[in-house]
């Protein structure tokens, strides 16, 4: 199992453990007559959706529009829309003309039920490519505590609520969008946990889709018996503010906007909460958890002063809301994290506060941008907090989680060496883990002021070429970053493999003059750190080896050098068994 603590993490690495059967599409070819059946033909371009949420009843209704276009090559007479299986379609409808539509469950993991109710929806004309249509739709049902997906390949129950703990109840309600709960409309092919990396690939494809997508809801809060105050209700989008009703309601409904979606999961929350409001933050609690909410917000408030030394300052106040579950993932969903709040351990509240606040501070829609910087600034954090090597260590957890990835990439073609790229993944650990040591790379190389100033020089708007970061970088610094942002942002090259392949030392007259030559098998460059051990101590270097090719250095010590390592960690590789080189003392 992956260090699933330290990171914000997805459902694709629980193994498989048996073989799921799913009922596909005899039941849709008779259904769809001549037209065959693309489920990922249409891009939900616009939703607009009312959603109530009754939480005595656990239930949730929707009732609005949603736009769809045709991105396929051939035209489609039919839609497919999906929502979780624990819903109901009611109606759907194209200018107020109801359209004949066909239910059925889907099997697919890409809901925590393991299934979808799909309708089949025979539109009222054939939608060409490119050609758009807009329907208005109502459903409803339950959504309970319910982790089928997890529990049918052997994961014990209680782990697997972990990390589906999406409900609504009386008490806390927590629904998250698309790869937890289709609690709005998606269409995707079927999920298959079993398969090791078919969900992310599924959820990859529909993420894409859809990151231009909009999103607003309006938002109408349970009312709770005999409650006399009216619950918190979160979401992760742009804004939540209140809605004035006629009649003044107890309860008015707010607005939640997503616009434009990016690879964000649309979420709302509902409790009772309490709350901890401090100039950047504001942590909203269970009021079981008041005294960690405090310890929180206290080590968030800590951390601001790195975070604005790197990031500038805060853009926006950032949102700590509590899970019930206190062994529960945490997740993120735009300005809005949510974190059980039971840990009493402020350097790990810091560390999570690190990347709520970078987010706070600094925004892009690149993803290995935007939750790259969020995870490198919980390294820089650490390296404050411990030390360089504490820091470090803590990246070799993410490493481990993308270097399986990697792998792939080994046997890649040039098409999968550009969908794979940190400027195009879709994939978390790609642009989460990967992005980190990117960061951390550059960092090292052209220095904390230069990447300072990068960063200050950044402007989300105008951010419309992938090359735009690489550049800002590049004017900081009179290197050449060409080959490094090939290598490790344009491209996929999967990892270095860096050893040393040969050292020879001399005497000279004042100490050993040792030249060293260190060997990269792997397909991406790097410039990596060098330690020259002697006798009484040890000098750290650091060369530029590029993929498939050699560097040469030499170092002066003052006594016979005995070891060399290369590589402190800063540099993810695909072998870390070949760094060390032992110097034989007849070499000398
Ligand atoms: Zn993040």
């Amino acid at each position: 199992m992956k260090p699933r603590c330290l990171r914000f993490c997805f459902l694709s690495f629980f193994g498989a453990s048996f073989f799921l059967v799913f009922l596909v599409s005899f039941l849709c070819t008779t259904a769809v007559g001549a037209f065959a059946l693309d489920r990922e033909a249409f891009t939900f371009t616009r939703y607009d959706l009312g959603v109530r949420v009754e939480a005595e009843q656990r239930r949730l209704g929707v009732r609005g529009k949603i736009a769809l276009r045709n991105d396929s090559p051939t035209p489609q007479k039919i839609a497919v829309l999906q929502i979780s299986s624990s819903l109901d379609w009611r109606s759907i409808q194209a200018g107020d003309k109801p359209l004949q539509f066909v239910t059925q469950p889907y099997t697919s993991d890409i809901d925590h039920t393991g299934a979808l109710s799909e309708a089949l929806v025979t539109l009222p004309e054939v939608v060409a490519p490119k050609g758009t249509i807009e329907l208005e739709i109502a459903y409803e049902g339950v959504i309970v505590l319910d982790a089928t997906r997890l529990t049918r390949i052997g994961i014990p129950e209680e782990s697997a609520t972990r990390s589906d703990w999406d409900q609504i109840s009386t008490k806390f309600t927590a629904v998250r969008g698309a790869g937890y709960v289709a609690w709005y409309p998606i269409a995707t092919e079927a999920a298959d946990l079993s398969e090791s990396e078919n969900l992310f690939d599924v959820l990859g494809r529909w993420k894409a889709r859809e990151a231009a997508a909009t999103m607003i809801f309006d938002f109408t809060p349970p009312s709770l018996r005999g409650d006399t105050s009216a619950p918190v209700t979160l979401c992760g989008g742009d804004e939540l503010h209140p809605i004035k009703r006629e009649g003044g309601s107890k309860l008015p409904s707010s607005q939640c906007s997503y616009q434009p979606l990016g690879l964000s999961v649309p979420a709302f929350v509902v409790a009772g909460y309490g709350v901890v409001d401090r100039p950047a933050i504001t942590v909203y609690n269970l009021p079981e958890h008041a005294v960690a909410a405090e310890a929180y917000a206290e080590a968030a408030e800590k951390t601001i002063a790195l975070i604005t030394e790197w990031f500038g300052p805060s853009r926006r106040k950032a949102e700590t809301a509590d899970l019930v579950d206190s062994n529960a993932a945490p997740f993120e969903s735009g300005s809005l994290l949510l974190t059980p709040l039971t840990v009493a351990d402020a350097k790990l509240a810091g560390l999570v506060a690190a990347h709520q606040l970078a987010h706070a501070s600094f925004y892009s829609s690149r993803p290995w941008i935007d939750e790259g910087l969020a995870h490198f600034a919980q390294a820089l954090y650490l390296e404050q907090q411990r030390g360089r090597q504490t820091a470090l260590d803590y990246m070799g957890l993410h490493r481990a989680a993308f270097s399986e990835a990697e792998k792939q990439t080994a046997a890649s073609t040039p098409e999968n060496e550009v969908n794979r790229s940190l400027v195009k993944t879709t994939n978390e650990e790609l642009y989460r883990s990967k992005a980190m040591y990117v960061w951390w790379m550059l960092r090292d190389m052209v220095g904390d002021r230069a990447l300072k100033k990068t960063f200050a020089a950044y402007r989300p708007e105008q951010d419309i070429d992938p090359s735009y970061m690489p550049h800002l970088i590049q004017s900081q610094t009179q290197r050449d970053l060409e080959w490094f942002f090939n290598d490790w942002v344009y491209r996929d090259r999967g990892l270095p493999d860096l050893k040393v392949e040969s050292a020879f030392s001399r005497k000279t007259t004042s100490g050993y003059l040792l030249t060293i030559t260190v060997e990269n098998r792997g397909g991406a460059g790097a410039e990596v750190p060098l330690t020259v051990k002697f006798a009484g101590g040890e000098i750290g270097r650091r060369l530029e080896v590029r993929a498939k090719s050699k560097g040469v250095i030499r170092v002066e010590t003052s006594a016979a050098p005995v070891e060399i390592v290369v590589n402190d960690g800063s540099v993810p590789e695909s072998n870390l068994a070949n760094n060390t080189f032992k110097i034989e003392p007849e070499q000398k």
